[in-house]
């Protein structure tokens, strides 16, 4: 699939509206960096460091780590990683941890919670990540924030582990980027003052919207019935991208949805500048973005949504369709 879209590996996804969105990959293993210069992607969007931590059977040590985030900075080669803390629990067990039996894990002491409760392991990420970058930049985000709260302290446990390497004589990050991944309807609608306060912001659209509509992403069942290009949740990104705009934040999607066509193309036109998908999808949206005039295609969402349609993908495949796709 990488082949197929070579030709455009080094172009950007200006639509035919002039609007360019930036494509990122999505990725957790060392294996998959190779993918950053196949895909066409500007960056890693999402780097799940929890995949690390979940092929061992025990917990990494922090030199390990150091030396792994390193590896994936070197071939990453100066494009930005936007590295995410561990976000176990829900559906990632560590077989080295004491089980925790949850009626409903998806909802209980997951991600940044179990960083904040047991600080131990957030704290040996953040120092092996500081470490790894070396003088380079450096991007983290913290997964699952509910509350501001629970950002502001996530955060102080980075400065703190800044503060530390700088008295160990360890070289600081040239520049440093701490973001909050928006996963819960709580997010959404927290003070303004977090918006200002956070360096960037990425929807976990899996996450965000199995809480939106209370519907297990890992129930087939239940989770099929709702349609990410629901009028009711796409109006739920408007508002949540209208506030990242008006506090000047930066923002992205990174969830499966940035990487399905129809979807990539309603999220571009909806507003959001950077997508983030798994590798193989970066090539095929590009494609589609390129060939798409998304001020038009908001047009015609605008318009579904207007005449009451409860979700505007019927509106948009007809409009597709008449474009000669
Ligand atoms: C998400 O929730 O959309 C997300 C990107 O994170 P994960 O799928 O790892 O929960
Ligand atoms: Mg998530």
């Amino acid at each position: 699939a990488l082949e197929r879209y070579a030709s455009i590996r080094d172009l950007k996804a200006t639509a035919l509206c002039g609007s360019t969105i930036s494509l990122h990959m999505n990725a957790g293993l060392m294996a998959d960096l190779p993918s950053l210069k196949g895909s066409g992607a500007e960056g890693v969007g999402l780097f799940r460091t929890e995949l690390q931590f979940l092929i061992r059977n025990k917990m990494p040590k922090r030199a390990e780590l150091s030396a792994l985030y390193a590896r994936v900075m070197d071939a990453a080669d100066g494009k930005r990683v936007a590295f995410r803390t561990l976000d176990i629990g829900s559906d990632k067990v560590l077989s080295y941890m004491k089980p925790n039996d949850e009626p409903n894990p998806a909802m209980g002491w997951r991600a940044v919670r179990v960083g904040l409760d047991k600080p131990g392991v957030l704290r040996m990420q953040l120092q092996a990540l500081i470490r790894a970058a070396n003088g380079r930049p450096l991007s983290v985000m913290f997964p699952f924030i509910t509350l501001p709260a629970e950002f502001y302290a996530a955060r102080e446990e980075f400065e703190k582990a800044m503060a530390r390497e700088r008295i160990l004589g360890h070289a600081l990050p040239e520049t440093i980027e701490v973001g909050a991944m928006l996963e819960t309807p709580s997010l959404a609608y927290a003070p303004d003052c977090f918006y200002h306060e956070v360096d960037f912001l990425s929807v976990g659209g899996n996450d965000l919207k199995q809480f939106f509509f209370a519907a297990d992403r890992e129930n087939e069942r239940v989770r099929r019935r709702y349609d990410t290009l629901d009028v009711s949740f796409l109006s739920f990104l408007d508002h949540i991208l209208s506030r990242a705009k008006a506090a000047g934040t930066p923002i992205s999607f990174c969830g499966e949805d940035a990487g399905r066509p129809m979807e990539a193309l309603c999220l571009a036109a909806l507003g959001f500048p950077m997508l983030s998908m798994r590798p193989a999808s970066v090539g095929p949206v590009k494609h589609l973005i390129r060939h798409c005039n998304l001020k038009a295609l908001r047009g015609v969402i605008e318009e579904a949504r207007a005449e009451g349609a409860a979700s505007v993908r019927p509106a948009v495949t007809k409009w597709l369709t008449s474009q000669g796709w």
